[in-house]
């Protein structure tokens, strides 16, 4: 199996991160070729949350995605 590269809680993310406009680890604007990170998991007030986040291909095939 598999493992899912880290990523940053969703409390840590950007505006343009959390809405998928940007990568989820290098900040770069995301236009061509962005790949599915997984989803970033964290807790907004007391209640689970997870959102689904995206990576610039560089920084996908630099984890193994995509
Ligand atoms: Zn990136």
């Amino acid at each position: 199996m598999k493992t899912r590269p880290i990523l940053p809680p969703v409390t840590e993310l950007t505006k343009r991160q959390h809405d998928g406009w940007a990568c989820v680890w290098c900040y770069a604007p995301l236009r061509h070729g962005a790949v599915s990170a997984g989803r970033a998991e964290g807790l907004i007030g007391s209640t689970p949350y997870s959102v689904e986040v995206y990576a610039c291909p560089a920084c996908a095939a630099a984890r193994g995605l995509g």
